[in-house]
């Protein structure tokens, strides 16, 4: 899986005005937070594991709200160019803190579209080719004129038409602004020059055959908040966009074989098509959260690296068949607990609802759509406690007992 993604924050954003003449546009306020903070948690749910912003003007806005911070289970990092150096010159000044191979988003434009998916395509299309050095996200839209025309064959890229140009038929499929790259293609961007990616490097790879796209689905919520009127409406409807309902998942014994305070990587057994079911919860757009006990913490067995190493494993088997949870909440606590640190009777403690309610307050839940399911009574009681259904996992296929609530 690619656990890391660059944000691109460093464009003008001169087409709003008034709005970004003392903000970076990612900085501007959606719903009552930074659109790049909406964005942040949005791709985090993947399983990224590392977000790095590349800022430029009032760059020092975004070290301050979000440099070195943990979010979603994704460490911050915030770099900011020396000058304006263009969307390739900004990645080539980031090189040392790039990964092999990585997402790039704009941070000023968003798409609803599972990257966990977009990731399993480009792993594939790099075994197929491994001289594959980019992959597109395509959105199609009736009018391409405002963005630029790609144009396909198979699934390799074969052209690029500039914003603007005159078409008979302007529908077609433009950029979402989403990609996967192999760092190999900083090599094609000179050092502390002025280079753009979209201009100049990716259009040198198409030439070459080396970009292959994948489609966002039809309809799929998309936006760039680069103008007026579209940031007006962002305000109105990306919350609603977001907004979906979730399956809580109970971890040991639901998910995975509970062998007793399990926590080693190479004891992970997946229960029947447990993973099955989580890709298929994805593919119907509803949030995956798994809600688990970790008394084994309080009890001095593990520690929290051991939870969130078993958690990485877990979301890197499940890229293997495209699927992803969105985030894990677990309790180190007990009321018993040999650490004083972990004594505590804890509200996020099934039975306690805690948990459940954490979640649902951090994420743009669908509450009334949304259950929970477990093997345990703690598990029946922690849902009833939050206002969820719930259903009762007692073995066999996970796919055949979602399918009852789906
Ligand atoms: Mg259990």
């Amino acid at each position: 899986m690619i656990d890391q993604a660059v944000i691109l924050c460093g464009g003008m954003g001169t087409r709003l005005g008034a709005l970004t003449e003392a903000t970076p546009k990612p900085m501007l306020e959606v719903a009552g937070r930074p659109f790049l903070f909406h964005l942040i948690q949005e791709v985090a749910r993947y399983g990224v594991k590392h977000i790095v912003l590349l800022a430029g003007r009032f760059g020092e806005q975004i070290v301050t709200a979000f440099h070195g911070r943990r979010l979603f289970g994704a460490q911050v990092e915030v770099l900011v160019e020396p000058g304006p150096l263009g969307t390739g010159g900004a990645l080539r000044f980031a090189a040392d803190r790039l990964a092999p191979q990585f997402l790039l988003l704009n941070g000023d434009s968003w798409i609803d579209a599972d990257l966990a998916r977009f990731g399993l395509g480009w792993h594939k299309a790099r075994e197929r080719d491994p001289e594959v050095k980019a992959q597109m996200l395509l959105h199609r839209v009736p009018d391409t004129a405002r963005f630029g025309r790609v144009t396909l064959k198979a699934d390799r890229v074969v052209g690029f038409e500039e914003k603007g140009a005159p078409l008979a038929d302007a529908s077609g499929l433009i950029s979402a602004g989403v990609y996967a790259i192999d760092r190999a293609i900083l090599d094609l961007i000179p050092p502390h020059a002025a280079c753009s990616l979209e201009r100049d490097v990716l259009p040198r790879l198409v030439a070459e055959g080396r970009v292959v796209a994948s489609q966002a689905r039809e309809g799929a919520y998309f936006v760039d908040i680069g103008i007026p009127e579209t940031f007006a409406q962002v305000q109105v409807d990306l919350v609603a966009a977001r907004t979906r309902p979730a399956v809580f998942f109970d971890r040991d014994g639901t998910l995975n074989r509970d062998g007793g305070y399990t926590h080693r990587v190479e004891d992970l057994v997946w229960m029947p098509q447990a993973r099955e079911a989580i890709a298929h919860i994805n593919e119907l757009g509803y949030f995956v959260f798994v809600v688990t006990n970790q008394a084994g913490i309080a009890r001095g067995y593990y520690d929290e690296n051991a939870v969130t190493a078993f958690h990485d494993a877990m979301q890197v088997s499940l890229a293997s068949v495209g699927g992803h949870v969105d985030a894990f909440e677990w309790c180190p606590h007990h009321p018993e607990a040999v650490i004083p640190a972990y004594r505590r009777d804890c509200p996020r403690r099934k039975p306690g609802p805690g948990m459940l309610l954490d979640l649902m307050a951090a994420w743009p839940v669908d509450s009334q759509r949304s259950f929970l399911i477990g093997n345990s009574s703690a598990d029946m009681e922690a849902a009833r406690a939050a206002g969820l259904r719930a259903l009762r996992y007692e073995g066999g296929s996970v796919v055949d007992i979602a399918a009852q609530l789906l």
